[in-house]
């Protein structure tokens, strides 16, 4: 039976060979989503170990954070945006889960993360939830809560048509450049806390900003900000 399982595994390995999400070569055994020739060439930023990073710079006097930082730097025609595109578009969400982690490993021995309480993704866009069929974002808080061994609350932060069910109980923020309107429910699970939001990439900060309002908005402690890219405007 179990050479049965092996030889299947073989097999299936051999008709639909699994590939790098960075750079598209075949995996190794032993590798799983990227190969280690792309982990070893990712262009970390090393943000979280310095306070006045771009990305917390970005933030100055629009979110008043404790800290913000992303992981790499995202360019046009790299590998970071394969792996981007892989974890957003081609179902690939174990590249945000893997991503998340090695964000988490880093974060944990941060001065300025180590204490985060929970971490709370992005929410997406309820027409592109339907058309993607999953929040990206989520894998990424997920990876990153499961190594810095923290708590990750996923449906604390609503966005657009899920906020609409609560709006008698919830108190909503309009931003002027935002269509979007995000709202908070569970609070009892961010009351207090420091929180981490955590996003795919960074570009201008204005969902980012939107989030971080809201929930500064309704009493939590501390706020922070981590993504895995930074795309420099
Ligand atoms: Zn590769």
């Amino acid at each position: 039976m179990f050479a049965l399982k092996r030889y299947t595994e073989d097999l299936i390995n051999l008709l639909f060979p699994a590939l790098c999400n960075g750079c598209g070569k075949l995996l190794y055994h032993g590798e799983q989503q990227i190969c280690s020739q792309c982990l070893f060439d990712l262009p970390l930023t090393d943000f979280h170990q310095y306070e006045d990073n771009p990305v917390a710079k970005q933030f100055w006097g629009r979110l008043p954070l404790n800290a913000a930082m992303a992981m790499l730097y995202f360019k046009k025609g790299t590998k970071v945006q394969n792996l981007m595109h892989s974890l957003k578009y081609k179902n690939q969400t174990e590249v945000g889960i893997k991503l998340g982690q090695l964000m988490g490993a880093k974060l944990k021995l941060a001065e300025n993360f180590c204490d985060v309480d929970v971490v709370v993704p992005v929410p997406l866009h309820q027409k592109k939830l339907k058309l993607r069929g999953y929040n990206q974002s989520e894998y990424i808080a997920k990876g990153l809560a499961d190594e810095m061994g923290i708590k990750v609350s996923l449906d604390s932060l609503l966005r657009d048509k899920a906020t609409e069910s609560q709006t008698k109980k919830a108190r909503y923020h309009r931003f002027e450049n935002m269509q979007d309107v995000f709202g908070v429910s569970k609070l009892d699970e961010l009351l207090d806390k420091h929180i981490l939001l955590v996003d795919d990439v960074i570009t201008t900060g204005a969902t980012l900003e939107a989030c971080g309002n809201v929930l500064l908005a309704h009493g939590i402690k501390k706020l922070s900000i981590a993504a895995l890219a930074f795309a420099e405007q």
